[in-house]
């Protein structure tokens, strides 16, 4: 029963926070350097292309991998190159087409310690995938010259990952961001969870390593977080600017994303979950 009730608490906030952005095909195009997007108009999908092949970080939904194919293509990658696969967390908008990938390319799949068993869970929308390489907070991915670091960032799921990596533009040096998740989604326990009793601590932690990382391109899992749509109209009225090149908006999000936090744990202190309200 309870493991139903979970079921239910992970997958109603996604199909509830499902916009008409979630499938819909953009171009893929170039973010800086040899760090590229690939994803839906707002399931991200980042190509890191190296000498030694590619790295993809999330899968998005099996529905959305021919989008995702086609922008690969489009930017002049090989999907067969895919050499490494990696996710921002474990929930099926960033990880249900992670197997097939596998699949299809032989790519190995690694993925944050307490992420690990949703990511091979057979449940309904789960990936089942294998992986191949578990991470742990701090561990490094490296790839024809390319390293991304793996930072901790639990609550939204306890082995929720933000990525950040070094971009070497004709510009210099651009420290990327890619934001695992600071979401509260409608129907998250903070206060008395049984399954997961330490997630409004872990929120708390979220935070402090977010507001701890120097960022230059501010990136996530969801083109929302980071006014993605905008940006790229920015981009193409203006190229010779680089408009995810955004440390204030990165900053404004965390500091906006912690007080939503703190206003649910707050409102949810008062009238914990579960009681009449
Ligand atoms: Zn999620």
């Amino acid at each position: 029963m309870q493991r139903v009730l979970i079921a239910l608490c992970l997958t109603a906030p996604l199909l509830l926070a499902q916009g008409n952005d979630t499938h819909r095909e953009i171009p893929g195009f170039k973010i800086a350097g040899n760090l590229y997007y690939a994803g839906t108009a707002d399931l991200a999908v980042y190509l890191i292309a190296t000498p030694q092949g590619n790295i993809l970080i999330n899968s998005d939904y099996k529905q959305d991998l021919p989008a995702v194919k086609k922008s690969i293509a489009q930017l002049g990658f090989k999907y067969s190159d895919t050499k490494i696969l990696l996710i921002s967390h474990a929930h099926g908008d960033h990880d249900e087409a992670t197997g097939v990938i596998q699949k299809e390319t032989g790519a190995k799949l690694m993925v944050m310690d307490a992420d690990v068993e949703s990511e091979e869970s057979t449940a309904p929308g789960r990936p089942g995938a294998h992986v191949d390489r578990v991470l742990h907070d701090g561990d490094k991915v490296t790839l024809g010259g390319s390293t991304l670091v793996a930072h901790l960032t639990p609550g939204h799921t306890p082995g929720c990952t933000t990525w950040t990596m070094q971009v070497h533009d004709g510009a210099g040096t651009l420290n990327a961001v890619i934001v695992g998740s600071p979401n509260v989604n409608p129907g998250y326990i903070l206060v008395g969870n049984k399954t997961y009793p330490q997630i409004a601590d872990d929120y708390l932690k979220t935070f402090e390593v977010l507001k701890s990382l120097p960022c230059d391109l501010f990136l996530g899992a969801h083109g929302a977080y980071f006014g993605m749509l905008a940006k790229i109209d920015k981009m193409k009225a203006d190229p010779s600017q680089n408009p995810f090149i955004d440390p204030d908006g990165y900053k404004a999000y965390i500091a906006e994303r912690e007080q939503a936090f703190r206003a649910e744990w707050t409102r949810q202190q008062k009238t914990p979950p579960g009681l009449p309200q």
